[in-house]
């Protein structure tokens, strides 16, 4: 095995991010502009490829951990095979989901191999959810997501906190660590193209933690080395809940993270600019690896090289963005 990949402000990378599919069922607000144009099915990478790469990252490289997303990856029919062959690299595989037709492959992705599901989930109200991911489909969703639940997936629920949106809702996703052993984690909305971010929109980590302490002690739990999300538990409730704290405290220096999109294209950032066309290298017969390895080695310090997200760079930020909206990167 190669060294592992590591960058010029010596960070390695153990943990990829592979996007299967760049569509999806919902339209969150936040994540994906109404007129978004999707991918054509041959521009997509397809199984074989999808393995392919990981083979590479994995034998190569190293990776470790690896989570396949989208858009919504349970669209692709070949999602549980997918998930079986990238099981069978001996890695890590979890998937993040909007859950929605989960009840149809929760056994096979567990018979697959796979054991940990990221599902977002904004809201409990089911109006406001329709207004958040354009589409009306709160009860299908609780429901999956407590079905994968009973079936013995651990689960991790993202709620991108908005200002004035479902801030109000923070204390009841807290709540739900009482009896669920559920891992809910508060995302800082984060600007992507055409999401309709303001600073003033971000609902921020240290605002939680304040709002949260208002009512419930709770205490600080160790975070992984390379953990994105910041973790706390009130004690002796069954479930954690985590901030993710992307603008107003970026933990890019211990980020460890690299992302492949759904047509092959390699991104060292959430927030990068740039991106490496892996897949059209890869269907030639050439050897992808000088790429790879270019493109770490092009990573910036910190956010993409974006300004910090402070109130007073919005203005550049919203300039500097990449093309790409969420749904199209992969989170
Ligand atoms: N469809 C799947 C889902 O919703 O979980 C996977 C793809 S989605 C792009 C991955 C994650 O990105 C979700 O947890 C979503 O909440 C998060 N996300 C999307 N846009 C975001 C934003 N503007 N700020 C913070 N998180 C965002
Ligand atoms: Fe779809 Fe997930 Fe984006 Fe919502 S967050 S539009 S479910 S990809």
């Amino acid at each position: 095995m190669k060294p592992p990949l590591a960058d010029l402000h010596g960070r390695t990378h153990r943990s990829l991010r592979i996007s299967i599919v760049d569509k999806c069922d919902l339209r969150c607000t936040y994540c994906m502009p109404e007129d978004q144009h999707f991918l054509k099915r041959e521009e997509l990478m397809t199984r074989e490829e999808v393995v392919a790469i990981a083979r590479l990252f994995v034998e190569r490289y190293g990776i470790e951990k690896i989570r396949l997303t989208g858009g919504e990856p349970l669209l692709r029919p070949d999602v549980v095979d997918i998930v079986r062959d990238v099981c069978a690299l001996g890695v890590s595989v979890g998937l993040t989901t909007n859950a929605i037709s989960l009840h149809k492959h929760v056994d096979g992705l567990r018979e697959a191999g796979s054991r940990s599901l990221n599902v977002s989930l904004d809201t409990f109200d089911a109006e406001r959810f329709k207004r958040i991911a354009r589409r009306d489909s709160y009860a299908q969703v609780w429901s999956n997501i407590r079905l994968a639940h009973e079936r013995g997936m651990r689960i991790k629920l993202n709620m991108v906190v908005m200002r004035g949106v479902n801030d109000d809702e923070i204390l009841r996703f807290v709540e739900l660590t009482r009896d669920h052993d559920m891992h809910v984690r508060f995302i800082e909305f984060m600007p992507f193209a055409g999401n309709h971010w303001g600073r003033d929109r971000v609902y921020t980590y240290a605002e939680m933690l304040g709002h949260i302490g208002s009512v419930h002690s709770f205490e600080k739990l160790n975070d992984a080395p390379n953990s994105t999300a910041k973790a706390y538990r009130v004690p002796g409730w069954q479930g954690t809940f985590a901030v993710i704290s992307t603008v107003t405290e970026p933990f890019c220096g211990s980020c460890d993270r690299l992302r492949i999109t759904a047509e092959g294209k390699m991104r060292n950032c959430l927030f990068a600019r740039e991106e490496t066309d892996l897949l059209s290298a890869l269907r030639r017969g050439e050897d992808i690896a000088p790429l790879i390895e270019a493109n770490v080695l092009a990573k910036h310090a910190m956010l993409g090289g974006l300004p910090q997200f402070r109130p007073e760079k919005q203005e550049e930020v919203l300039h500097d963005l990449s093309a790409r909206p969420m749904v199209s990167i992969g989170g």
